[in-house]
């Protein structure tokens, strides 16, 4: 393919896309709606990856810099795509920064959002300053203070873990699961 594709999401699936359409020399256009690139990872500040143990700000910011070096993609950041049209081998994007492209396919990795636990009051969160959210968790984990209770800073003797809060629940209509947790 003689066109760039477009790469919507610049998350760990974007990046990974970006890098293997380079490595066989093929360009790419990396559309990311924030200021940075790494996608959930990054951008809620996780701690330590599994399976590898190494931290997310160093194994998805090594591919963030394989990518941002990479002469074959052209990054923007802060960006979505405003219109999209033509055919099968022949789209032209045009992005929110004024910039337009022709590109031969399109690649979505827009990832997900973390569900709001606001939706389970039955849960205490939101009520219950230390009732927090596996996210919360990575936070402070990442932040090197280790796990604390948000109410005074106390270590907590006791962790109680509640699994699939947002998932397969029937009273907020998502039956479904990841099933890889
Ligand atoms: C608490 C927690 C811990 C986790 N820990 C691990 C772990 O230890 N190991 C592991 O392998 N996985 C872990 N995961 C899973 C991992 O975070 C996801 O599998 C991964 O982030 C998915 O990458 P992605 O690129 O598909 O999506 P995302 O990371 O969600 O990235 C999507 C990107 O697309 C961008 N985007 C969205 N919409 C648009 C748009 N319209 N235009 C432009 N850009 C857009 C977003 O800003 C974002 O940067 C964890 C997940 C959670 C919730
Ligand atoms: S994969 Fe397992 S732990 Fe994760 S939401 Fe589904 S049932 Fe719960």
């Amino acid at each position: 393919m003689t066109e760039p594709v477009l790469i919507v999401g610049g998350g760990p699936a974007g990046l990974a896309a970006a890098h293997a359409l380079a490595s066989v020399g093929q360009r790419s256009v990396l559309v990311e709606k924030e200021s940075r690139l790494g996608g959930a990872p990054i951008l809620s500040g996780y701690a330590k990856l599994v399976p590898s143990g190494e931290w997310a700000k160093d194994a998805i910011g090594g591919m963030v810099s394989r990518v941002e070096g990479n002469s074959l993609i052209a990054v923007h950041k802060g960006c979505t795509v405003k219109e999209f049209g033509g055919e099968a081998g022949a789209f032209r994007a045009s992005l929110s920064n004024g910039a337009s492209c022709d590109v031969g396919a399109a690649i979505l990795c827009t990832g997900f959002t973390h569900f709001d636990s606001v939706n389970k009051p039955e849960w205490g969160f939101g009520t219950f300053p230390d009732v927090v959210t596996t996210t919360q968790v990575e936070q402070m984990i990442s932040s090197g203070k280790g796990v604390r209770c948000p109410s005074d800073g106390r270590k907590p003797e006791r962790v109680a873990i509640l699994l699939c809060v947002g998932s397969r629940d029937r009273q907020i209509g998502r039956e479904w699961c990841s099933k890889i947790c």
